[in-house]
């Protein structure tokens, strides 16, 4: 038992969420691009806004360097980050869309 003891403490390796979980984060996002594209709203992010998102992300914990996606959601970093109506589930990033895109060539 005194051996257990001394033995280092490894941390988890960290997981992406369940299947179901992950199916119900991309029907969301697909269901976010749709919304936005009915309604007039930017759907894709500004390459700018894409290159900010990700240096973000390749700082975070969550980060899945080798498969570029994040852990916390499970999304694949490349399609989430050009997305303008997505948002970093730890509020890392938000999202962009807000304005409809006729509002911003107003005075
Ligand atoms: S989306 Fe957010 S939580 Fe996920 S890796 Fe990027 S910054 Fe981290």
């Amino acid at each position: 038992m005194e051996q257990l003891k001394k033995l280092p403490i490894t941390p988890t390796p960290q997981k992406f969420p369940s299947l179901i979980k992950e199916a119900k984060n991309l029907a969301g996002c697909v269901g976010r691009a749709a919304k936005a594209l009915v309604t007039h709203k930017k759907v894709l992010a500004p390459t700018e806004i894409r290159a900010e998102r990700i240096a973000i992300c390749e700082k975070c914990e969550y980060f899945a360097k080798d498969a570029v996606r994040c852990y916390k959601c499970g999304c694949k970093l490349f399609a989430k980050v050009a997305l303008a109506t997505e948002a970093c589930p730890e509020g890392k990033w938000l999202k962009t869309n807000e304005v409809p895109e006729w509002q911003e060539l107003l005075p």
